[in-house]
């Protein structure tokens, strides 16, 4: 849940240092998004789940888009290694330059990275879509996407399943005064919304065209829309713990019941 570089450290430890990865379950379905370095310790729990069970995994792994943040921890995805698992990566924001598998095989080439795309031994696809389409990655399970405001573009997802949505909506910047009308659609009504919080409103001034918003633009979304419970996600590397309990505290008296991301936080909408 951090943006833009892992950071490890004592100053850190409490909200966690790892870069954007979310375990979406659906009954059965497992729904992953982004391969920050977040995935590394999430395949290791997963491993762990199939050996137990008895059964490989099948998951979608789906991408905001494919800025390292989002995507470097992929090769340190363990279960990508298990021959018997079975995964469907996909992502929204390339189909009109480049594709998904060209873009993660670049990432993994050398002298960036020793080892090929073609390493992973599970059953792997890749696919490329248009941000705004809907996908529907298992029986009765419905994911939204729409296109967000990034340099090189990204996507926002919204999934529906036995009457509950969760939005994940990072990384995209606000219009200061203009709510973001594709972002309101798309979380209209959510029970869980995830957003880019990486600056304060203070801060954001100096970081137009970064790319990103602030925890208070996700508070101003989330009443404009209805949504249940806000997330401020993708926190900034240089937010330590206490001014991330700083944060915590002022969207608590600005949204009751606002829920600051950390490593391990599980939800239930
Ligand atoms: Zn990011
Ligand atoms: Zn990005």
């Amino acid at each position: 849940m951090r943006g833009s570089i892992a950071c490890p450290g004592a100053e850190t430890a409490r909200y966690g240092g790892n870069t954007s990865c979310l375990e979406v379950r659906c009954g059965d379905a497992l729904l992953i998004f982004d391969a920050g370095t977040g995935i590394r310790e999430l395949g290791a729990a997963l491993d762990i789940e199939a050996k137990e069970a008895g059964r490989p995994i099948d998951a979608d792994l789906l991408f905001t888009h494919t800025h390292l943040d989002h995507v470097c921890g992929l090769p340190f995805f363990s279960s990508l290694y298990g021959a018997d698992n079975r995964f469907r990566l996909a992502a929204g924001h390339l189909e009109s330059t480049r594709s998904l598998h060209d873009v993660l095989g670049d990432m993994m080439t050398p002298p960036l990275f020793p080892v090929p795309l073609g390493i992973f031994s599970a059953d792997m696809s890749y696919t490329d879509f248009t941000s705004g389409e809907n996908r529907t990655p298992g029986p009765g399970i419905t994911v939204r996407t729409a296109p967000l405001n990034h340099p090189n573009e990204a996507t926002g997802y919204r999934v529906e399943f036995g009457g509950r949505s969760i939005c994940y909506v990072t990384d995209t910047e606000h219009v200061p005064g203009q709510p973001n009308e594709s972002i309101l659609a798309l979380i209209d009504g959510a029970d869980l919304f995830i957003y880019d919080a990486t600056y304060t409103d203070d801060e954001f001034a100096g970081h137009v065209g970064w790319g990103h918003s602030t925890w208070e633009e996700g508070a101003r979304l989330a009443d404009a829309a209805g949504v249940k419970t806000y997330v401020p996600f993708h926190h900034d590397p240089g937010h330590d713990d206490n001014f991330m309990d700083q944060v915590a505290a002022a969207a608590e008296a600005r949204r009751p019941g606002t829920v600051v991301a950390r490593e391990g936080l599980v939800l239930r909408p």
